[in-house]
C-alpha cells in the first residue's frame, strides 16, 4: 500500500492500524484520538465504512468526501493493506486460488508471516468465495490436508474480511466502483489465464480490474456467495468469525444475504447453536460417516462429540425449515464409506431434518491415504439418495488441476518457492501453461464425472 505511518508514528509506537475488519468502536476511539468531533463521528465512520467495504479504496487520498486535513491524519494512523499475495493460480475449469501471507504476528523475529489459501469458483449461476478461518487445523481429519500442517493459529477478523476484499480487488467486483476504474492494471486478469502470477510484495497492485470473469457480464457481481470452507475449523475461531460474518453480511459493508453464506464444520457441537443465534448463516456439516466407529477415524473430534449428538444440535439450529436447510457433506472415500448400505443409511439418518446432502468425490493430495470412490459408485451411492428426495447430491470436482479443491488446502509453499528459487522463477508450477499437478505425475483420472474425462 502506498500509505504507511510516519517514522515518528511508528516510533512513538504506533504501527498503523490495519482498517479493514475493525470493530466500530474501536474505529470510533480512533477517531476521538484523532480529533474528530464527536457529533461527527457517525458521518466518519459511514464515509469510511463506504470506501472500505462498497468502494474498495486502496488509498486515503481516493476519499475525496472527507476533509484533506483529516485524511492525512487517517493516513499516519491506519492501513488499508490487504493480505499480500505470494501467488495466485487459475485452472482450467476458471477457479482460481491465491495463496496469502499474512502479517507475521507477535514476536516474530523476523520470520515471514504465515500463508493461507483463499479459492474462488466461479458457476453459471453463482460465484462462489471459499475462504480460511485458521491457518492449518487442530483437528486432523485424516482424509484433509488442511489437517496435517503443523502451523496452527487463529486468523483475525480482518485477516478473514481481507480474503474478500482482495478477492474484489482482482476480480473487479466492488460494487461502488465500474469495472476498470481505479486501483490496479485495467484489465489485466486476460494475461493471468492458466498462469501463475506473482504479485507485488505490497500485496494488492496489478489488481485485475475489467471483465475478467468468464461469462459474467458488466454489472453482474463476480462473487454471490460466501463458504467457509477453506483452511481451519470455523467454529474453533467463533468470534472472530462471527465477527468478519457481520462486516460480510451488513448490507452498507460487504452486503451479502445470510442466506448466501455458509459455514463448514466438523462438528464443534457447543458451537453450533451459539453460531445460529450469533450469526444466523447457513450451516453445512462434515457428516462422511453413519456410525460412530468409522467417523472416530476420519473425523477424529467425533469422539468427543459423537453423530448423535451432532444431529440434535442440527435439529436444534435456529431458523431451521425447509426454506434454510442444513448441508451434510460425505466425502467419497473408496472402501471405506462408498457402499449402498452406507447411503441408505445416510437417508435414515437424516429422517425428519429439513436436508441437502453432498457428495464430495474425494480431493487427492500427495501422500493421502485414500483414494477416491470410482464414479460409478458415487453415482450409484446418489441414485439412493436421489430416490430418497435429494437433488442433484453430487459436487462436481473443481479446480482440481491447481490443487484448489476442498480439503486440498495446505500452504506448502515455503517448500515450493525455495525449489523455485534454484530454478529462478515460479514458472514450473502446477497452473502454468495448464498443466495440472496431477497431470505432471502422471496419476489417473480417478473419479472424475464422465463428462470431464479425457
Ligand atoms: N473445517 C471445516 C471446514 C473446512 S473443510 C469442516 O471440516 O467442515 C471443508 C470441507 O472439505 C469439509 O466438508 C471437509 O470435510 C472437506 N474435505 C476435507 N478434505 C477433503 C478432501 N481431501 N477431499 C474432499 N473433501 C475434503
Ligand atoms: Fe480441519 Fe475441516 Fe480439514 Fe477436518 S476437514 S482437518 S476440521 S479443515
Amino acid at each position: 500500500m502506498g500509505e504507511t505511518a510516519t517514522r515518528s508514528e511508528v516510533q512513538a509506537g504506533h504501527p498503523p492500524i490495519p482498517l479493514i475488519g475493525l470493530g466500530a468502536d474501536a474505529l470510533a476511539a480512533e477517531l476521538v484520538r484523532l480529533g474528530v468531533p464527536e457529533r461527527q463521528l457517525g458521518m466518519r465512520l459511514r464515509q469510511l465504512k463506504r470506501w472500505v467495504y462498497v468502494r474498495g479504496a486502496t488509498s486515503f487520498a481516493e476519499m475525496t468526501d472527507i476533509s484533506k486535513d483529516l485524511r492525512e491524519r487517517l493516513v499516519g494512523r491506519f492501513s488499508l493493506a490487504r493480505p499480500q499475495i505470494v501467488s495466485e493460480q487459475i485452472s482450467r475449469d476458471g477457479t482460481r486460488k491465491w495463496l496469502l501471507r499474512l502479517a507475521p504476528g507477535g514476536s516474530c523475529n523476523g520470520a515471514p508471516g504465515p500463508e493461507i489459501e483463499t479459492v474462488y469458483i466461479p458457476e453459471e449461476d453463482r460465484g462462489t468465495l471459499c475462504i480460511s478461518s485458521q491457518v492449518g487445523c487442530t483437528l486432523n481429519c485424516t482424509f484433509c490436508h488442511t489437517g496435517t500442517q503443523p502451523l496452527v493459529r487463529n486468523l483475525s477478523v480482518g485477516e478473514i474480511v481481507g480474503q474478500i476484499v482482495l478477492a474484489r480487488d482482482r476480480l473487479g467486483d466492488w460494487p461502488g466502483r465500474a469495472r476498470g476504474e481505479g486501483g490496479g492494471e485495467a484489465a489485466g486478469g486476460q494475461g493471468l489465464r492458466g498462469s501463475v502470477r506473482e504479485s507485488t510484495p505490497d500485496g494488492v497492485r496489478g489488481g485485475a480490474r475489467g471483465p475478467t470473469v468468464p461469462g459474467r457480464p458488466a454489472g453482474e457481481r463476480a462473487i454471490t456467495n460466501i463458504v467457509l470452507m477453506g483452511m481451519g475449523e470455523p467454529l474453533l475461531n467463533f468470534e472472530n468469525v462471527r465477527d468478519a460474518m457481520a462486516l460480510a453480511c451488513d448490507p452498507d459493508a460487504l452486503g451479502y444475504s445470510r442466506r448466501r453464506v455458509t459455514l463448514s464444520t466438523s462438528g464443534i457441537v457447543p458451537m453450533i447453536g451459539r453460531w445460529g443465534a450469533e450469526a444466523g448463516t447457513m450451516l453445512a456439516i462434515s457428516l462422511h460417516a453413519v456410525d460412530d466407529d468409522l467417523r472416530n477415524v476420519l473425523v477424529p473430534i467425533n469422539r468427543r462429540y459423537p453423530i448423535a449428538m451432532l444431529l440434535e444440535a442440527c435439529r436444534n439450529y435456529p431458523g431451521l425449515s425447509n426454506a434454510k436447510r442444513i448441508t451434510f457433506e460425505y466425502v467419497m472415500l473408496k472402501g471405506v464409506n462408498d457402499s449402498p448400505a452406507e447411503a441408505r443409511a445416510l437417508v435414515r439418518l437424516l429422517a425428519g431434518i429439513p436436508a441437502k446432502i453432498n457428495l464430495i468425490p474425494f480431493n487427492p493430495w500427495p501422500g493421502a491415504p485414500y483414494e477416491c470412490s470410482d464414479w460409478e459408485t458415487i453415482e450409484r451411492f446418489g441414485e439412493i439418495i436421489n430416490r430418497a428426495g435429494y437433488a442433484s447430491p453430487i459436487r462436481r470436482p473443481r479446480g482440481r488441476d491447481i490443487m484448489a479443491a476442498c480439503g486440498q488446502l495446505k500452504s506448502a509453499s515455503r517448500k515450493l518457492r525455495a525449489r523455485e528459487r534454484g530454478r529462478g522463477h515460479g514458472d514450473e508450477r502446477a497452473g502454468e501453461r495448464g498443466l495440472g499437478r496431477d497431470q505432471k505425475r502422471g496419476r489417473k483420472p480417478g473419479c472424475e464425472p464422465k463428462a470431464n474425462r479425457a
